[in-house]
């Protein structure tokens, strides 16, 4: 079917206490592991395109895999732009074909995001595309952060009601003491704010950073209100091991298709993991 619209997937997410999967793709065959995965069990599902996969192939190229590819799949599929810096990133992602979009201003001034993410609330809206927003800032593996510099971070259910209405953004990612990659320690989610900010806040939330999480922890975000849940290392990681071992078995020297199709494998097996933590399977 074609792409859908976020808004047709979060809401009714948080209504009913499951998240949509958020996976991040690099590659066509990441694309079809996705859909496959999705399809099998009859989720919604959300593909999404970041900075590195912008770099490593083109915008174009990234939205045109998905969409061609939701085309001839059952399931509804949402197109994401992830992290997007500026309006001008976001105005090219809504012209890629992008179904939602996300910008991040977590690196201003909360006063400065607010007054941004604002005016791209308002490019969104005339287009009809939904607008995802970030609050308080959530860490990267490389951040090494004082307990003290990594509270300043999150994000207060004060802060969040504000923001969302002077923003009128759609979606809300609060910093809940979640972080970006895989760390060597599992982040500890803060679940007591993750509940303030939920109950003062009705828009769909949005955990990044969902790689190396456990499955208790998934669960227990869901049942407090996260409706959106970013995978993007963990399948970086699954698809290079699955070339590693597609080359280890494959005998032919001149031939990609098997290393790629065993590498599609191991992704399409995290995601699929993925989705029963998220609760999203048979929501189609
Ligand atoms: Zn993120």
């Amino acid at each position: 079917m074609p792409l859908v619209s976020g808004d047709e997937l979060l809401p009714r997410a948080r209504r009913d206490g499951y998240a949509v999967g958020a996976f991040s793709i690099h590659t066509p065959e990441m694309v079809d592991a996705v859909f496959l995965a999705a399809e099998a069990l009859r989720a919604p599902v959300i593909l999404q395109v970041g900075r590195r996969a912008v770099r490593h192939s083109g915008l174009g190229a990234c939205c045109l895999w998905v969409r061609a590819r939701a085309a001839a799949s059952p399931v509804p599929a949402c197109l994401h732009l992830d992290h997007a810096q500026s309006f001008e990133a976001i105005a090219q992602g809504i012209q890629a074909g992008c179904t939602s979009v996300m910008y991040d201003g977590s690196e201003l001034p909360f006063a400065d995001n607010i007054r941004e993410t604002a005016a791209i609330a308002r490019l969104c809206r005339a287009v009809g595309v939904p607008l995802e927003a970030e609050v308080g800032r959530v860490a990267g593996v490389e951040d090494d952060l004082s307990v003290q510099e990594a509270e300043a971070r999150l994000a207060g259910p004060a802060d969040c009601v504000r923001f969302v209405a002077e923003t009128g953004c759609d979606a809300l990612a609060p910093a809940i003491g979640n972080i970006h990659g895989l760390s060597a320690a599992v982040p500890v989610l803060r679940f007591d704010l993750l509940r303030a900010v939920a109950a003062a806040v009705s828009l769909p939330l949005v955990l990044h950073g969902g790689s190396g999480l456990d499955t208790g922890q998934l669960r227990a975000a869901t049942a407090a209100g996260i409706a959106k849940i970013n995978i993007d290392t963990e399948l970086r990681r699954r698809f290079v091991e699955g070339l590693g071992e597609g080359l280890a078995d494959c005998g032919a020297q001149d031939d990609p298709a098997p290393v790629l199709a065993a590498a599609a494998l191991a992704v399409r097996r995290q995601v699929e993991a993925r989705i029963r933590d998220f609760g999203s399977a048979g929501k189609a």
